[in-house]
C-alpha cells in the first residue's frame, strides 16, 4: 500500500477533478435538494486523497454509483382522523446501498420530511453503517405525517396506512427499518403489528427498536445516545479530558437527548440545558433526569412544563438559543443544521472545548469549519450516533439466533463498537494525511469497506 507522500500531484489533481465533475452532475440531477447535496458535499471533500491512491474506484465510477440511489419509493398514505376526516400523507423510503448488507435505516414522522431529507439520511447511513463494522447497507424512509397533538387512534391509523405499503418492500434480508424523530417504541409496535398480520408469519428481523418483550434488544432505547457519550469519552481521553466536572449542554429531549443526557451525568458530568422545537430549559443544579423522562417519555408533554416542577429552573422560548449558554461540551442531539455559523462562534467565543453531534448533520458545513479552524474536539454524526444502528444490527442478529442478550452484554458491545468506530476513524485520517481530524477519517473509513464491496460485485 502506498504512502500518501507517495502519490504524485498529477493523481492527486484527477483525483480533485473527478470528483468536482461527479459533484456537478449529482447537483444538476438533484437541484432542488439541499440537504442531500450539504451531505454529498461533505462526504466527496474528504475523498480525493483516496481516489488519488486509488485510480480503480474512478475507473469504476464508484462516486458516481454511490451518490445515486438503488431505489426510491414514494408512495400515498392515506388514513382516517378522529373526526372521520380522510387525510393524506406521502410516505417514503430510500434504499440507498446494499452492497455490504440489507438495506437498514430508521423512519422519520416530521412534517418537513421530503425526498431531499429521506435521500440525505439514506446517504449519510451507508457510511456510518460501514463503520459501524457490521453487514448492514444503508436505507432511511419516513413521512410528512406529524404525530405531535394526534391521538394514539390516529398514530395508529396512520401507521398502519403507512405499512400497508412499505411492506412491498421490506423483510429481514431485504431492508429493516427502525426509529428516528417521531417514530419511537409505539410506531414501531403498530408497524410490527400491521407487518405481521399482512405477511401472515412471525418475520422478527423485519424491524428494529421492538420492546423487548416481543424482539427487541436490551439497550436499543439508550444506544445511539450513550454510544454518543461513548464515542466522545474517547476522544476526550485522547486529549487530557473527561466527562467528569464538565458542563454539558444538549439539544433535543427526545430519544438520543435523553440518554446521552444520562450517560453524560453518569460519568460526572452536569448536563444544564436540553431543548424542544419550541424552547429549551436551563437549570444551572443540573437537568432533573427523572421529571424530564416522565415528561416525554410517558405523559408526553411540552418541554415547558418542566419548570412548574422545578421552579429554579428557566424556560427560554426558542429552541436555537440553547447554544448561547456557556459550557465545556456541546451534543446537538436534536435536528439537522441545528447549529449554523453564527451559533457555532457563540459556541468557541464561550469556551466550549468538543462538540459530539447526536443528531443527523447538526452542524452545517460552515459550524464544522469554524470549529476545525479553533480546535474544537469535533466527533462527526457518522460516527459519534452509530450507537443506535450498532445495537439494531445486534438486534437482528438476536432475531435470526432467536436469543436475547443481557442488557450488560449489549452495552459492552455497543461501548467496545464506539471505541472501533473512534480508532477507525482517527486511523484513516491519520493514513489520509489529515491526523486528528475525524470528519474526513470517519468518511474515508465507511467509504473504502463500501467501495471496494461495490468494485467486487462488478457494475450492478
Ligand atoms: P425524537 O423524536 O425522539 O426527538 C427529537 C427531538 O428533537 C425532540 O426534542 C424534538 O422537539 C427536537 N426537534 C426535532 N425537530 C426539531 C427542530 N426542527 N428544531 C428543534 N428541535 C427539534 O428523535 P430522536 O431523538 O430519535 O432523533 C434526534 C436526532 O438523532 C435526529 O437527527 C435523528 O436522525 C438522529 N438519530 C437518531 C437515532 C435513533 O436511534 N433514534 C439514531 C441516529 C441518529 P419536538 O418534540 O418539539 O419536535
Amino acid at each position: 500500500m502506498p504512502t500518501l507522500e507517495d502519490v504524485k500531484q498529477s493523481d492527486l489533481q484527477a483525483a480533485a477533478d473527478y470528483v468536482n465533475k461527479v459533484y456537478k452532475a449529482v447537483e444538476q440531477r438533484n437541484p432542488h435538494e439541499a440537504e442531500f447535496l450539504q451531505a454529498v458535499k461533505e462526504i466527496f471533500d474528504s475523498l480525493t486523497p483516496v481516489l488519488a491512491k486509488h485510480p480503480e474506484y474512478i475507473k469504476h465510477n464508484i462516486l458516481e454509483r454511490i451518490a445515486e440511489p438503488e431505489r426510491m419509493i414514494t408512495f400515498r398514505v392515506p388514513w382516517v382522523d378522529d373526526q372521520g376526516c380522510v387525510q393524506v400523507n406521502r410516505g417514503f423510503r430510500v434504499q440507498f446501498n446494499s452492497a455490504i448488507g440489507p438495506y437498514k435505516g430508521g423512519l422519520r414522522f416530521h412534517p418537513s420530511v421530503n425526498a431531499s431529507i429521506t435521500k440525505f439520511l439514506g446517504f449519510e447511513q451507508i457510511f456510518k453503517n460501514s463503520l459501524t463494522g457490521q453487514p448492514i447497507g444503508g436505507g432511511k424512509g419516513g413521512s410528512d405525517f406529524d404525530p405531535k397533538g394526534k391521538s394514539d387512534g390516529e398514530v395508529m391509523r396512520f401507521t398502519q396506512s403507512f405499512m400497508t405499503e412499505l411492506c412491498k418492500y421490506i423483510g429481514p434480508d431485504q431492508d429493516v427499518p427502525a426509529g428516528d424523530i417521531g417514530v419511537g417504541a409505539r410506531e414501531i409496535g403498530y408497524l410490527f403489528g400491521q407487518y405481521k398480520k399482512i405477511k401472515g408469519g412471525y418475520e422478527a428481523g423485519v424491524l428494529t427498536g421492538k420492546s423487548p418483550g416481543f424482539g427487541g434488544s436490551l439497550i436499543r432505547t439508550e444506544a445511539t445516545g450513550y454510544g454518543t457519550v461513548y464515542f466522545m469519552q474517547e476522544l476526550l481521553k485522547d486529549n487530557g479530558l473527561t466527562f467528569e466536572g464538565s458542563t454539558v449542554v444538549v439539544s433535543g429531549s427526545g430519544n438520543v437527548a435523553i440518554y446521552a443526557m444520562e450517560k453524560a451525568a453518569e460519568l460526572g458530568a452536569s448536563v444544564v440545558a436540553c431543548s424542544d422545537s419550541n424552547g429549551y430549559i436551563y437549570d444551572e443544579n443540573g437537568i432533573s433526569l427523572g421529571t424530564l423522562k416522565r415528561l416525554k417519555e410517558v405523559e408526553r408533554h411540552r418541554l415547558s412544563e418542566y419548570v412548574k416542577e422545578h421552579p429554579q429552573a428557566q424556560y427560554v422560548e426558542g429552541g436555537s438559543g440553547i447554544w448561547s449558554i456557556p459550557c465545556d461540551i456541546a451534543l446537538p442531539c436534536a435536528t439537522q443544521n441545528e447549529i449554523d455559523e453564527t451559533a457555532a462562534n457563540i459556541l468557541v467565543r464561550n469556551g466550549v472545548k468538543a462538540v459530539g453531534e447526536g443528531a443527523n448533520m447538526p452542524s452545517t458545513l460552515e459550524a464544522i469549519e469554524v470549529f476545525r479552524s479553533n480546535q474544537i474536539l469535533f466527533g462527526p454524526a457518522k460516527a459519534a450516533n452509530a450507537g443506535g444502528v450498532s445495537v439494531s444490527a445486534l438486534e437482528m442478529a438476536q432475531n435470526s439466533a432467536r436469543l436475547s442478550w443481557p442488557a450488560e452484554e449489549v452495552d459492552a458491545k455497543l461501548h467496545d463498537i464506539m471505541i472501533n468506530i473512534y480508532r477507525d476513524s482517527m486511523t484513516a485520517a491519520e493514513k489520509y494525511g489529515q491526523p486528528g481530524d475525524l470528519v474526513t477519517g470517519a468518511n474515508i473509513a465507511g467509504f473504502l469497506k463500501v467501495a471496494d464491496a461495490m468494485v467486487s460485485q462488478g457494475v450492478i
